[in-house]
């Protein structure tokens, strides 16, 4: 990808993004809430909910994407409103996405971290209106897109001159029903060795099956992902939006420990490995003796 100027790796550091102390890229990070800002209690108990159970990070959508024009499209401005309340309350830093470029310059007073959907990951004018800020932006892989063209719309917002792009895979489209959508989990590692962003993982949106995303949570740190971003609700049942693959904060709460505890044992294999901290992750000894860094090394 000779194409990438500014998000290209080549030998530099990795990018870490500070967001109200949350260093993303750096540790691991939880970015946790419902799909969308229903109501103003439940969001601000989903809230409390979760920060209980270990998110670093709010997200909850006030303007939603979604396929048909009948469906909740979010609270707009109301639900900018709750989520700074809900900032206010718990201390949490906010993720929200925003759909049009002519709402980005009030939205920013709003986000902390601005969302591009993976509906919205090549709509160029969005892309650049966000790059015009300095917000950190959580930039969604398109569910059609390559990794290049998703590199690609990450270099739209760098070339505005905002640095702070954090990349999310969110699972892509192919011929399995069975979940919402498909994990590339190749994809972190993909990235990793591409670029010097951070890169989270939204098992929600990927497997769209509550018993599925704790598994994949497991599966992204392994891969080397720098966080998660999780659907989760006080009271799933009466959620407004992607209700079935919205997680309960005591589910939540079971993954978080999980992941905590994999992302510990990850750091300790590599900095016993390479006390510098300058290697990608290697997961050789944890893979069962096989080198993973060569092609072909298992053999069959
Ligand atoms: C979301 O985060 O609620 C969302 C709509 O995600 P995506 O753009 O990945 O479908
Ligand atoms: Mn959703």
């Amino acid at each position: 990808m000779k194409g990438l100027k500014l998000a290209a790796l080549n030998g530099q550091k990795r990018t870490v993004i500070d967001v109200g102390g949350v260093r993303i890229g750096e540790g691991f990070t939880m970015i946790v809430g419902p799909c969308s800002v229903d109501d103003e209690e439940t969001f601000l108990a989903t809230a409390v909910a979760v920060k209980e159970a270990g998110a670093d990070m709010l997200r909850g959508g006030a303007f939603k994407p979604r396929t048909s024009p009948y469906a909740f499209q979010g609270l707009g401005l109301a639900g900018m409103k709750i989520l700074a309340k809900a900032r206010n309350l718990t201390g949490l830093p906010v993720v929200t996405e925003v759909v049009d470029p002519r709402d980005v310059r009030w939205v920013v007073d709003y986000a902390d971290v601005l969302q591009i959907g993976a509906r919205n990951m090549q709509n160029f004018s969005l892309l650049r209106e966000v790059g015009r800020t300095r917000r950190p932006v959580l930039l969604k892989r398109g569910m059609n897109a390559t990794i290049e063209e998703w590199l690609y719309c990450a270099e739209y917002i760098l070339s505005e001159g905002n640095p702070n792009v954090i990349l999310c895979e969110r699972g892509i489209r192919t011929h399995e029903t069975y979940t919402r959508n498909t994990l590339d989990l190749s994809a972190i590692p993909a990235v990793r060795e591409l670029t010097h962003l951070p890169v989270i993982t939204d098992p929600s949106h990927a497997t769209g099956r509550p018993s599925l995303i704790g598994p994949m949570c497991n599966a992204s740190v392994a891969a080397g992902s720098d966080g998660l971003i999780l659907e989760v609700h006080c009271d799933p049942n009466k959620a407004r939006c992607d209700k079935d693959q919205a997680l309960t904060p005591e589910q939540f709460a079971a993954i978080d420990r999980n992941v905590r505890k994999l992302h510990h044992f990850m750091e300790d294999e590599q900095d016993a490995q390479d006390p510098s901290g300058s290697a990608q992750w290697n997961m050789h000894d944890i893979c069962g003796g096989y080198d993973l860094q060569s092609p072909g090394a298992c053999g069959n």
